[in-house]
């Protein structure tokens, strides 16, 4: 097995799916066609359909049209990377694309409909085929299932659904997600299960299914450990780690009037994607020394996968029709881009986090604790026949003298012996009248508690073995564990569509080549008869030639207004941000007090693992000790005792209310600074003043001057007199007693000065 080094590329398959009912039903005309020979997709603008422009072509590693058969992509494209990790290498494969154009569908397919079955439950009947047909090699076999939805990580096979998990990094190992479960699992079926029950929980913190399913990432982790000897008479393990991601649908949100909740939605959703877009462009780029893989938690987790140690497959999903055209070619230039992308697989061997090895090490300690026990056992069985037995016991048990009678028969028999040879004697002693009654009871008693220790000893023994048994059923070795169900000519038929397999991608490989080499080669190649054949020839290529040049100016064209339109997008995200920002900014300003304000900003730190703002918990300064410690005269006591106290205490012990509290643990509130509301005291005079004005239909005057002296304020010069005041004649001015505590008619003119003013911190 050799240790791949050198880089390789990112395989891009795209595939397009059938037209559905309701496309069909509508007319829509199919823009993309599929060359499955070249390896090349079309796409027609439907606008501009009959006029100058061209349609363009995209080429990738392998394409499927609606016709393709999930085996196919299988066979061709799929497992031969399963078959890496199989040999200790990481795998990854991406499901990209916009909602409803097959990535759930190519990923796990349709359960039940061995047909349609996608990736996911192929690569399980795959992985442990091939164990089951291993020689000398131990497996273990353990997945995880996890879901990416808004930048949080949520572990769809705990319990606790409501819990997310952080990523972690470890300078060995990488980064990883703590606390993520993992379960061994031992057969296709345990492994399915595993997949069901993640797949329930994704859809049980959902309100609306195809919404959340669109929204979030999902990410099935198949971990295949292998143990095997080596050349060096060790034993060596390799790991190899399969990522199998259906992720989020590749449709721009619409984000226009996002706002509050929505807008943070919209913005977080596509941070993973647009992360993953960011991350294949400066890898692909070349001159950025700097790939923005912390810039989410998928491009974090998933680094390997994007130009590290791991091959990966990415599977773009399309669709055929006429309205989805826009999202199609954003999705094949996504992808085509990402074909660029240089990775640099090699075997995992050895490493440090090997949970087989965990497993083998575990096996052994057992093992040996279960021979001691035996052993133990065995000694006593001697000493037995020996004849040491000091209550009589008769030797007659015919027992093989062999060394390691480890299996279960021979020690069930031991134990039912033991058991038999205890009853009898109970019944002896029973039976036996010489023996005086208490010496019998003694005796009988005795017998039993060495029954009870008996069975004590053989169900830890029993345990012990069970464990070992257990543990060692989940380490799987071919041929005996998993039931081989296919037989010799089932693998012929499966190599066989292989090479089929292996054979078209050659196929398809060399067209391409012979295609791009076409052109440089036909002038080298044309010996000119006359000199009129030579000017058509060339006036074909340059025909040729201008064509692919107007395709590639119009390309050019099209990637500038993609960018205008992401630049707009994300201008007007970043205009949306700053307006919350600053509304954020004016609340504090305008309504937290600057004391609590500069609290919390002292305790606010950045945690540069989770990348997020955190609070640090609120403490008692650390050099205040004083604080910290416990008073000298405490020590020993519930609390602080006065001298007296204690001198008291020393003189009579039963003192009263020793160690009582007497301290006030009230909260201190502090002095009210308002006053409860009061109704008005009217004067009759007035109040008849006020009746009278308010028979006619006029409008009162109000004058507040009096009530803003009450509260011992003195109002801005201008306030009271002249804002307030509407000069309108015939109109009864009340209130106008400066004695009246409070105004029947508070003022609320916008200007007053009883409403909090802005600190003006903030330029509006
Ligand atoms: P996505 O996960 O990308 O949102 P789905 O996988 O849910 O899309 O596919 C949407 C629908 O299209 C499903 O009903 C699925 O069965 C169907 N579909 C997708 N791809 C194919 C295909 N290649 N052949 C047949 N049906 C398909
Ligand atoms: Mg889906």
């Amino acid at each position: 097995m050799s240790k791949s080094k050198s880089p390789e590329s990112v395989k891009v398959v795209v595939r397009c799916r059938p037209m559905n009912e309701k496309e069909r039903a509508a007319k829509f005309e199919r823009v993309v066609s599929v060359d499955v020979k070249f390896g090349q997709i079309i796409v027609r603008n439907p606008r501009e359909a009959s006029a100058n422009e061209l349609p363009k072509v995209f080429t990738f590693d392998s394409v499927y049209d609606w016709n393709s058969k999930q085996i196919d992509l299988y066979d061709e494209t799929f497992r031969p990377l399963v078959d890496s990790v199989l040999l200790g290498f990481n795998g990854t494969i991406f499901a990209y694309g916009q909602t409803g154009t097959g990535k759930t569908y190519t990923m796990e397919g349709v359960r039940n409909d061995p047909e349609r079955r996608g990736v996911i439950p192929n690569s399980f009947e795959h992985i442990f085929t091939h164990i089951s047909r291993s020689q000398n090699q131990q497996y273990l076999v353990r997945a995880s299932y996890l879901e990416i939805y808004q930048e949080e990580i949520r572990d769809l096979l705990s319990k606790d659904q409501s819990r997310r998990l952080e990523l972690r990094e470890r300078p060995d190992t990488g980064v990883y997600v703590k606390d993520l479960s993992s379960f061994v699992t031992k057969s296709v079926r345990e492994i399915e299960h595993v997949m069901n029950v993640g797949n329930q929980n994704r859809s049980v913190g959902a309100t609306n299914m195809n919404e959340h399913s669109s929204r979030s990432h999902a990410i099935f982790v198949i971990t295949v450990e292998c143990s095997e000897l080596g050349v060096d008479g060790e034993n060596h393990i390799r790991v190899g780690k399969l990522n199998l991601v259906d992720l989020a649908g590749s449709e721009r949100q619409t984000k226009t009037g996002a706002q509050g909740e929505r807008l943070k939605e919209a913005t977080k959703i596509n941070l993973s994607l647009s992360a993953l877009g960011n991350v294949i462009s400066a890898l692909v780029d070349g001159r950025s020394s700097h790939i923005p893989y912390r810039d989410s938690k998928l491009t974090r987790l998933l680094q390997d996968s994007l130009g590290g140690n791991a091959r990966t497959v990415m599977v773009a999903n399309i669709g055929p029709a006429s309205y989805n055209v826009e999202e199609t070619l954003t999705t094949l230039r996504y992808s085509n881009r990402a074909k660029n992308i240089k990775n640099k697989p090699r075997i995992n061997e050895d490493p440090k986090d090997a949970l087989l090895r965990e497993f083998q090490e575990e096996i052994a300690r057992l093992k040996a604790q279960l021979q001691k026990r035996s052993g133990k056992k065995k000694r006593r069985r001697q000493r037995r026949r020996a004849g040491e037995g000091s209550d009589g016991e008769d030797l007659e048990e015919g027992e093989t003298e062999e060394e390691d009678d480890e299996d279960g028969d021979d020690k069930g028999d031991y134990w039912r012996e033991q058991q038999e040879k205890l009853e009898t004697e109970k019944k002896e002693i029973m039976e036996d009248h010489s023996l005086v009654a208490e010496e019998k009871a003694r005796l009988l008693r005795e017998k039993q508690k060495k029954m009870e220790d008996l069975k004590r000893e053989r169900e830890a023994g029993e345990m012990l073995a069970a464990k070992v048994k257990a543990m060692e059923s989940k380490l799987l070795v071919g041929g005996k564990n998993i039931v081989d169900h296919t037989n010799e000519q089932q693998r012929m038929l499966e190599q066989k569509r292989q090479e089929i397999a292996e054979q078209k991608r050659r196929e398809r490989e060399m067209q391409q080549q012979v295609e791009s080499r076409d052109e440089e080669t036909l002038e080298l190649k044309e010996t000119y008869s006359s000199l009129q054949q030579e000017v058509d020839i060339k006036t074909k290529k340059l025909k040729k030639l201008f064509a692919k040049l107007q395709a590639v100016k119009a390309e050019i064209h099209d990637i500038q207004e993609v960018h205008i339109n992401d630049r707009q997008e994300l201008e007007q995200t970043q205009n949306e941000l700053t307006r919350d920002l600053k509304l954020k900014h004016l609340i504090i300003e305008n309504f937290i007090p600057l004391e609590e304000k500069n609290k919390i900003v002292n305790r606010a730190y950045f945690d540069e693992e989770d990348e997020y703002w955190k609070m640090k918990p609120i403490t008692r300064l650390e050099d205040d000790h004083q604080m910290m410690t416990r008073p000298l005269s405490a020590v020993g006591y519930k609390r602080p005792l006065s001298h007296h106290a204690h001198m008291a205490m020393m003189l009579r012990p039963d003192m009263r209310y020793k160690a009582e509290n007497i301290m006030m643990l009230d909260m201190d509130l502090p002095a009210r600074t308002t006053k409860e509301y009061q109704e008005p005291v009217i004067a009759p005079k007035v109040a008849a003043a006020l009746e009278d004005a308010l028979r006619d239909e006029d409008e009162i005057q109000v004058d507040a001057s009096g009530f803003h002296s009450s509260l011992g304020q003195t109002p801005p010069a201008s306030s009271s007199s002249s804002s307030l005041k509407k000069p309108k004649s015939g109109r009864p001015r009340t209130g106008k007693k400066s004695s009246t505590p409070t105004s029947p008619f508070s003022p609320s003119s916008p200007g007053s000065p009883l409403y909090p003013q802005s600190r003006g911190l903030v330029p509006k």
